[in-house]
């Protein structure tokens, strides 16, 4: 069964080791374990429906709650502490077009705003009903769950949009194939939130973002259907699969996807190496792009996450032995941690590893072989778990993302972690943070950062702390040369800084598309858009 207050299935327990405790007591201070509300008080909160009995729709206080929040810290920090506001007013499961339909058309005739949901896991407010006097229907795709078409010669899968990461693996593995799309948060997101929130995946930089592997599909919208054919290659005009891309349920609600998808690779491997200083790490990374090997993944820890990393990530025996091995070869507290992920066939793997590995050693890099990546592969979904052990500590946790060019790169990275570390100085907190670079291109990378704070003694002052950090954080985004999200998308929480990176008209021309789609602005108002 699922948390319906933290992350992932309440069968699954991946807590922190307790150095990582001893670690964070000796950084920001030590942590005190919060008064968290119950589930039966949480559901006493919910208030009564104002929907009348509708057979598709489902009023239960569980279910209004389940769809209450999303996985952001404002929501976390809600749902623990019981300041959770807006509920919607129903929960509606549809199982085919026809009903989503029948929804849209109800909630339109009635002027209900509707919510689309997907696996409920956006980190920035998407799927939060908003006060109004309207009531609020969340849809939740889950029931759409199947795989439709399967086109061999044409390497081009059809699923429902609520098919969430594991299922959508399971049914392409079964037929040796691979989307090749793996978010953190894979357990649980879909296809349809994928899309409408343009995801990237951990081995983007080999499949390609959920850009390049959406072909096509089917979307139905207050002012009709839109279906989309999975060409190979069209010159017909503007790519409408561009504009329902990032669309965050503003402009109706995806039922089915085409996605573009690979037989499984020969050979996948994940090398680790550690690099002096992040620097030397960036111009390996940036000349394995430039050579064009077959890489499906390149991230690149800065030194403050490999310190952060490196006793969360094994036995503290087989770390020290690490630990003791790279002081040997004379790297110290600056070292930064970089995967190497290659697939493909044998040989061309074989070829890759020995071109990226000639790249690094001249970049003094010191390799540690295959091991350390299998382990971070085995732990990589699990990584989240850590939230729900962190936050009964006394510590929240929070993530956010950029994306900006290789020059711009260092100053964005160095004034977006002193905004945050010492963004609550004024109090005397003090903030640990930390960054890598999750995804590289040619022309540049993301930058992925973590930032942990302690807890305060009522839930009004813990998220005043993420507002002052996440404010001043955003603002040196948008004003030094980011783009608000490399791959969040923007939800309630990234909607100010928005017009800064798409301009008025840019703004008017998103505003027209939801009034083209959405003439009564029923679709998850106040996301992406203020209204
Ligand atoms: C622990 C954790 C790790 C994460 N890691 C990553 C990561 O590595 N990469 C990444 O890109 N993101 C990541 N995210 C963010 C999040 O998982 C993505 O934004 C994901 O795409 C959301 O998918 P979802 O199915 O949960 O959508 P939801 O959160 O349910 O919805 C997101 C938005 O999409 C809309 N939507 C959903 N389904 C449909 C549909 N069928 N039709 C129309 N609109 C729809 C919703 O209305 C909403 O606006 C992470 C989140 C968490 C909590």
């Amino acid at each position: 069964m699922r948390r319906w207050n933290g992350w992932g299935d309440t069968t699954t327990v991946h807590l922190p080791p307790p150095e990582a405790e001893e670690f964070l007591k000796k950084k920001i201070g030590a942590g005190k374990r919060p008064l968290d509300i119950t589930y039966e008080q949480a559901l006493k909160m919910v208030p009564i429906s104002r929907f009348s009995p509708h057979p598709l729709i489902s009023s239960k206080p569980g279910d209004r709650l389940y769809h209450a929040r999303g996985q952001s810290l404002p929501d976390w920090i809600a749902l623990r502490s019981g300041r959770i506001g807006v509920f919607p007013d129903g929960v509606a499961y549809p199982a085919t077009d026809e009903e989503v339909r029948l929804l849209i058309k109800y909630a339109n005739k009635t002027g209900t705003k509707i919510i689309p949901y997907g696996g409920g896991t956006s980190v920035v407010g998407h799927i939060n009903p908003l006060s109004g006097e309207m009531p609020v229907l969340t849809v939740d795709m889950s029931r759409m769950n199947r795989m439709l078409h399967f086109d061999v010669a044409g390497n081009l899968a059809t699923f429902g949009a609520g098919i969430a990461g594991p299922d959508l693996e399971a049914q392409l593995r079964a037929r040796d194939c691979t989307l090749g799309h793996f978010p953190q948060s894979f357990e649980l997101s879909t296809l349809g939130g994928w899309i409408a929130a343009r995801s990237c995946g951990q081995q983007s930089l080999g499949y390609g973002r959920i850009e390049r592997l959406f072909a096509g599909g089917h979307l139905e919208a207050p002012a009709g259907s839109i279906d989309i054919p999975a060409f190979p290659a069209s010159a017909a005009g503007p790519d409408l699969r561009e504009i329902i891309m990032g669309s965050e349920g503003r402009f109706g609600i995806l039922t089915q996807a085409t996605m573009r998808v690979s037989f499984l690779p020969e050979k996948e491997e994940l090398h680790a190496l550690f690099f002096p200083e992040f620097n030397e790490g960036c111009r390996a990374a940036s000349e394995m792009l430039q050579a064009k090997l077959p890489l499906c993944m390149l991230r690149l820890s800065c030194s403050n996450e490999t310190q952060t990393m490196l006793p969360l990530s094994g036995s503290k025996k087989l770390v020290d032995i690490l630990e003791c091995y790279l002081t040997l070869r004379r790297l110290d507290e600056n070292k930064c941690l970089l995967l190497v992920g290659i697939s493909g066939y044998d040989k061309i793997v074989r070829a890759a590893r020995h071109e990226a590995l000639d790249i690094a050693d001249n970049h003094r890099a010191v390799y540690i072989g295959k091991t350390f990546g299998k382990q971070w592969h085995k732990n990589r979904f699990r990584t989240p778990y850590l939230r729900n052990g962190l936050w009964e500590m006394g510590y929240a946790v929070d993530t956010l993302e950029t994306a900006t060019d290789w020059d711009n790169l260092p100053d964005l990275l160095e004034q977006m972690e002193s905004s945050l570390s010492e963004g609550l100085n004024d109090i005397g907190e003090k903030v640990h943070v930390f960054t890598h670079l999750s995804q590289m291109y040619a022309g540049g990378s993301s930058i992925y950062t973590s930032y942990i704070y302690r807890i305060a003694d009522n839930p009004e002052e813990t998220l005043r702390r993420w507002q002052v950090l996440k404010q001043a954080v955003s603002k040196i985004i948008v004003t030094k040369g980011g783009t608000i999200s490399h791959q969040h998308g923007v939800g309630y929480d990234h909607l100010p800084y928005l017009k800064m990176e798409k301009g008025e008209l840019g703004m008017k021309v998103i505003a027209d598309m939801c009034r083209r789609f959405d003439p009564r602005g029923i679709m998850n108002p106040g996301k992406l858009i203020n209204r």
